[in-house]
């Protein structure tokens, strides 16, 4: 199966994007839900986090608490990398068996991370959906209530959109409202299926080759 990487900086409309391939019928693998999975209770993940972090990331049902552990390592760059030696691993194997799973042409692994990351190899190809900065804070703040100050500290943590656009082989341009991003979906999807060919006078893919 042909496994086409779908990220995007905070706010870009990774969701938006990925909602309308799997409208499409398209299998979609988030890596943030594998995230979820992995520490559910019971789940040997969880368990390393505690004996890493204490119990106080935990809330009083034993779940984890996500928003403490996010505080914690968000100013902390050794707790961050001991959180993602616990996690990455386990979500790679757990994508890949997701992938090898699969019976469709092709499936979109989402990895909003993709380029902090490094998760490159578990990818054939690498969609970003790209957002003027501007507008990907308007949108978080609307979205999630924040102060513009908050949603600018997120975007200034992760990958710019420059690094972000150097991996990618194609690319969503979400600047403008949700309806426009259908055509651009419709569009990849006839370019990702097997036997198509992408059309070079449309002005919303910037593949240089396909795939097969
Ligand atoms: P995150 O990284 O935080 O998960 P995301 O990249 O998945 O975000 P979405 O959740 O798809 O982004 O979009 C962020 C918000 O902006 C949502 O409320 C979504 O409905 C809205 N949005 C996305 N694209 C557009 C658009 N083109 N026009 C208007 N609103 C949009």
């Amino acid at each position: 199966m042909l496994v086409i990487g779908l990220t995007g900086g905070i706010g870009s409309g990774k969701t938006a994007v990925s909602d309308r391939f799997a409208r499409l019928g398209v299998p979609i693998i988030d890596t943030d839900l594998l995230a979820r999975e992995l520490v559910e209770p019971g789940q040997p993940a969880l368990a390393d986090i505690v004996a890493e972090f204490g119990p106080d990331c935990l809330d009083s049902e034993g779940r984890l608490h996500r928003a403490c552990l996010r505080e914690r390592v968000f100013a902390d760059p050794a707790g961050r990398r001991r959180l993602e030696a616990i996690l990455h691993p386990r979500i790679r194997a757990l994508a890949r068996e997701r992938i090898v799973g699969g019976t469709a042409p092709y499936c979109l692994l989402v990895i909003p991370l993709l380029a902090e990351t490094g998760m490159t190899d578990l990818v054939d190809r690498v969609l970003v959906v790209d957002a003027p900065e501007a507008e990907q804070v308007r949108r978080v703040m609307a979205r999630d209530g924040v102060a513009e100050e908050q949603a600018h500290r997120i975007l200034a943590a992760q990958a710019s959109r420059r690094q972000r656009l150097a991996l990618a082989d194609e690319i969503v341009e979400n600047a403008g409202d949700l309806a426009a991003l259908d055509h651009q979906v419709a569009t990849l999807h006839r370019h990702y299926l097997p036997g198509c060919c992408p059309d070079p006078t449309d002005g919303h893919l910037t593949a240089t080759a396909a795939p097969w």
